[in-house]
């Protein structure tokens, strides 16, 4: 989805044919005020943070069965609204049902810490919630990032002001209808809408707003945190990568190059996880890089609803614009572009925002290609003679999100994954994802983790009590 902000609207338009398919209005500054107090008074007065954690958990499972009733016509929406495949969409909108469901489990059964009698007191630790609890989500996969936030943030009682991004503002109003109509006290989960700059900045630094959750890119994760900061409210940043996906001489090959193409060409490359800095050991350099470019030339560039389509379009006409001048810049450093470095010519590719898979080689590993995200399908390639060298390169950018290790000896797969700062480590694999395993990132891709139980956690602050005997 592309959108052509105005001061008061959002003008949505869907990147595979270009056409405007909604306008949403922009929060203004009285609005958010006026939402942040509703969310207040929902948070002291609506019972939802004492209610009994079982009671909760029904809201959320009811939340959960909303959206898979809805399941193809909100992935048909996130579709059009920024161009994934739909059979990506449909698995997103799998993936919040699973999150929703999840929280409401774990939201039942979590247990705080009693320390047993050590004097003459015992003491233990209960969770409370924030209060009202500032989520903000990027572009990339909405309905999938807003319920990583606001399923955990409502199971441990908070309110939720959900803020999405202005490039992508259709989903979350429709997860705060479904959220209503399974139960959620009135005021819990309410959406602002509009720019980073303006509603965004407004709503971190508003005096109501006690936590902030923010996903999205790094030089946003910093401003967003001086100002939590200065405020000294909770931040929890899941920000950008640029991960390494490596392959040794020993690898299944087959499966290797099936995996690094998929781990960068999926989702157009638009994932914080892609796989965009090949690692691959020199005695098979040729022989891989070979492979991806083939398979690269064989991806199925189409519209999302297409049978068969591999990637769709990018998000929008000023991201495409952008991942051209990254592809640029590369060959600018010196890149040599194996494959793609363009959009694809056609009648049918006229209208949308597509951009071909590119493979680009020759880069040496500190050129800007090679430590910044493109965001897009963009991959660079990049020799190593031995571990000692790869683990410098593969540690060698400000990142620290994924890593992909392809290996047949499991020392080796266990010492580079230790070796490598990286928050996900795939071994064997890539791009794999369960609600029950933290997810978060090293170094500049972020503060906190997502998922599993730590997930709940992010959104409760802990009280210990201690009580004489
Ligand atoms: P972005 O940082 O431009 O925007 C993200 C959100 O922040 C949007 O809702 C935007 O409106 C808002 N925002 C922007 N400036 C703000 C400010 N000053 N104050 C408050 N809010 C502000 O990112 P994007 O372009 O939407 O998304 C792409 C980035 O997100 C990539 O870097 C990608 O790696 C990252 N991402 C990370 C994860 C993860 O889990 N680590 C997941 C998906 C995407």
């Amino acid at each position: 989805m592309d959108t052509r902000s105005k001061a008061n609207e959002l003008i949505s338009i869907n990147p595979a044919t270009g056409q405007e398919i909604a306008r949403v209005a922009v929060t203004t500054p009285d609005q958010l005020d006026a939402a942040v107090a509703r969310a207040r008074t929902a948070f002291e007065t609506s019972g939802w943070k004492d209610l009994m954690p079982h009671k909760r958990a029904e809201v959320l499972t009811a939340i959960a069965a909303g959206l898979l009733a809805e399941k193809e016509e909100l992935a048909t929406l996130q579709m059009r609204d920024n161009g994934k495949p739909i059979a990506e969409c449909r698995g997103m909108v799998d993936y919040a049902v699973g999150t929703f469901r999840y929280y409401a489990s774990v939201c039942e059964t979590l247990e705080t810490e009693v320390t047993p009698r050590r004097g003459d007191y015992v003491s233990f630790t209960v969770l409370e919630p924030y209060g009202v609890v500032a989520a903000i989500t990027p572009w990339n996969s909405p309905i999938m990032n807003d319920a990583a936030k606001v399923a955990p943030a409502l199971a441990a009682g908070n309110a939720v002001l959900l803020k999405p991004s202005e490039d992508s503002p259709l989903l979350a109003p429709e997860l705060a209808r479904i959220a209503a109509a399974a139960g959620l006290p009135d005021g819990l989960l309410q959406v602002v809408q509009g720019r980073g700059a303006d509603i965004g900045a407004a709503l971190v630094a508003h005096p109501g707003v006690s936590m902030i959750s923010f996903t999205g890119g790094t030089t946003t994760g910093r401003a967003i945190g001086r100002v939590a900061g200065d405020r000294i409210v909770p931040v929890a940043l899941e920000l950008g990568g640029k991960s390494p996906h490596v392959v040794f001489a020993d690898a299944e090959m087959d499966h290797a190059v099936a995996a690094v193409a998929a781990g960068i060409f999926g989702s157009s490359g638009q994932s914080c996880v892609a796989g965009s800095r090949l690692l691959v050991e020199e005695s098979v350099y040729d022989e891989v890089v070979a492979a991806l470019v083939a398979r690269a030339n064989r991806i199925v560039v189409a519209a999302p609803d297409q049978k068969g389509v591999e990637m769709g379009p990018l998000a929008s006409f000023h991201h495409r614009d952008r991942v051209h001048a990254f592809v640029e810049r590369a060959r600018s450093e010196g890149g040599e572009i194996l494959c793609g470095g363009s959009a694809p010519e056609g009648a049918r590719y006229a209208d949308g925002a597509y951009y071909l898979p590119t493979i680009i080689a020759g880069l040496s590993a500190d050129a800007l290609s090679c430590q910044e995200e493109a965001f897009g399908p963009v991959l660079v390639v990049l020799p190593f003679k031995d571990e000692a060298e790869l683990i410098r390169m593969g540690n060698g950018t400000a990142f620290g999100l994924a890593c992909g290790i392809w290996t047949n000896d499991f020392k080796k797969a266990w010492r580079v994954g230790r070796a490598l700062e990286a928050g996900s480590v795939w071994i064997n694999t890539y791009k794999q994802s369960v609600t029950s395993t933290p997810f978060g990132g090293f170094k500049n891709s972020g503060i906190g983790r997502e998922k599993g139980v730590d997930g709940l956690r992010l959104y409760a602050q802990v009280k210990s009590m201690y009580f004489g005997l």
